[in-house]
């Protein structure tokens, strides 16, 4: 599976949101890393066929995105950042809710939700309403609505924002247990989140593509990579 974005850009009036972006992807996970308004969320919404791109193209295994969104679709799972569920649902009942919006057979997909539940570690509590669930319980939630169609590709938006540090730990080894022949794309403006799990690290700024390479070679021409991070955003910001 590949994932290829070409020269991608997303403005909003006299806001450039994402700019001149190029990315080829394979399976494993990629951290996306970068500060506040930097285009990490407008990028993934690009890639999940959400947002239009203004310019630029998205192929995924050849096929134009933009053009036939569909087969991308259809392999695709999406947390975006602004997830939101209903306070008076149990988990059970939101799951078997969102399977119906994908159009999933209804038999298949309770099947799959018991081991989706199982895999994010919530059985105890599915037959709970989820207005009382913690932060990280809620991420666990979404990634677990984000992955009752067994996607090949999972977008993932700022997942551990909110999240408390043994809640964090516990989310990077869910997305590490999921990558294997998936490509997953992570957004975050946490180094360590990027560290422990991404095989790859693109930083992003002012809606550009800053640095790529592996965890390894960027602390290896940085020193670390928080110094990446800090030093290639701040000689952006310097330039624009
Ligand atoms: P990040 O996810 O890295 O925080 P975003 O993609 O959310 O960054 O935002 C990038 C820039 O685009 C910001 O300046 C933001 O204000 C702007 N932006 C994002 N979405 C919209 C929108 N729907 N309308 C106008 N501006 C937007």
């Amino acid at each position: 599976m590949e994932l290829e974005i070409r020269e991608l850009a997303k403005r909003y009036r006299s806001i450039v949101a994402v700019n001149d972006f190029s990315l080829n992807l394979g399976p494993g996970i990629l951290g996306l890393l970068g500060p506040n308004g930097a285009g990490k969320s407008t990028l993934m919404r690009m890639i999940a066929t959400v947002t239009r791109p203004t310019a630029g193209s998205i192929t995924l295994d050849g096929t134009n995105v933009l053009k036939s969104p569909d087969a991308l679709r259809r392999t695709l799972g999406y947390l975006p950042q602004d997830f939101g569920v209903y306070p008076h649902l149990n988990a059970v009942e939101f799951l078997e809710y969102i399977a119906a919006l994908k159009g999933l057979d209804r038999r298949s997909s309770r099947e799959r939700i018991e081991r989706l539940l199982e895999m994010v570690n919530l059985t105890y509590a599915k037959h709970r309403a989820l207005g009382g669930y913690s932060g990280g319980m809620r991420q666990r939630v979404g990634i677990a609505q984000a992955l009752l169609n067994d996607p090949k590709l999972l977008v993932v938006d700022e997942p551990t924002t909110g999240l408390d540090p043994e809640e964090r730990v516990r989310f990077r080894s869910l997305l590490q247990d999921l990558s294997g022949d998936r490509i997953i794309i992570l957004s975050t403006h946490i180094c360590s989140d990027v560290e422990t799990t991404a095989n790859d690290v693109a930083i992003v700024g002012g809606g550009k593509l800053l640095e790529r390479g592996s965890p390894a070679s960027l602390v290896n021409r940085w020193g670390s990579l928080e110094n990446a991070y800090l030093k290639t955003v701040a000689l952006n910001k310097e330039a624009a």
